[in-house]
């Protein structure tokens, strides 16, 4: 909701808002050289209810990303049940202790980033659970606080959950620091999975997934610019 001058909130137009990203992401592609069906749009719906994400699933989209296990523990299984072909990605930090229920909510996990986290996903495996296609997120700016493996370890990683361990590893997500121009962190994350032959990459936000997608981005997680502006966490 957006409040307007009388101070009363504007309904956001999510469907409206959702078609222009999808244009926007056509157009950025294109000017790449990209194919613009190349680009997967994941509509990023942490903090917005049902009764919102549905519109954009009436919209026609199916995909679509959450930060945090329990709010989605809350909110798919309903949805997906209703509409089955919807695909969930898990974006926030995992804790070991909510991964047997990451694994039954979501598609993809977007955020592999250390070896407990990886050891852990073996041992569902062994116990007979279909693992989630996983991304390894990649602490692409080396920010103290931030999630994410370091640069310095990160081949070392993609080798031990890839090749050891066999998990099944397809992509790279980051997230640039805040107050940077993203692409050199884009172009980084680009090199990284190029050299480890790495097709798949997940970058770019509401403020920057045309210069993402400009970049060879195959995922953006978009949320503010489709749902509107979030309150508080
Ligand atoms: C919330 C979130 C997004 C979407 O952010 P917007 O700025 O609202 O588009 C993308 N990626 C991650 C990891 C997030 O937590």
């Amino acid at each position: 909701m957006t409040p307007n001058e009388t101070g009363h909130p504007l309904p956001h137009d999510v469907a409206a808002s959702l078609a222009h990203v999808k244009l926007r992401i056509a157009a950025a592609a294109r000017e790449a050289g990209r194919d613009p069906a190349a680009v997967n749009l994941v509509a990023v719906a942490k903090t917005h209810p049902a009764s919102t994400i549905e519109i954009a699933i009436k919209a026609g989209h199916r995909l679509f990303g959450e930060n945090r296990v329990q709010e989605a523990a809350g909110k798919w299984p309903d949805l997906k049940a209703r509409y089955p072909d919807i695909a969930l990605h898990l974006i926030g930090p995992l804790q070991t202790n909510k991964l047997r229920e990451a694994i039954r909510l979501f598609d993809t996990i977007e955020t592999l980033d250390r070896e407990k986290l990886a050891r852990a996903l073996v041992a569902e495996r062994d116990q007979g659970r279909l693992l989630p296609r996983c991304f390894i997120q990649v602490n692409i700016g080396e920010e103290v606080q931030k999630a994410g493996i370091a640069l310095a370890e990160v081949d070392g990683f993609i080798r031990l959950c890839r090749d050891e361990l066999a998990l099944p590893i397809d992509g790279l997500m980051c997230i640039p620091p805040q107050d940077e121009a993203p692409a050199p962190f884009f172009a980084l994350l680009g090199e990284i999975a190029r050299r480890n032959d790495i097709a798949t990459l997940s970058m770019g936000m509401s403020c920057d997934y045309e210069i993402a997608v400009k970049l060879g981005a195959t995922h953006v997680r978009v949320g503010s610019a489709i749902f509107g502006a979030r309150g508080p966490a």
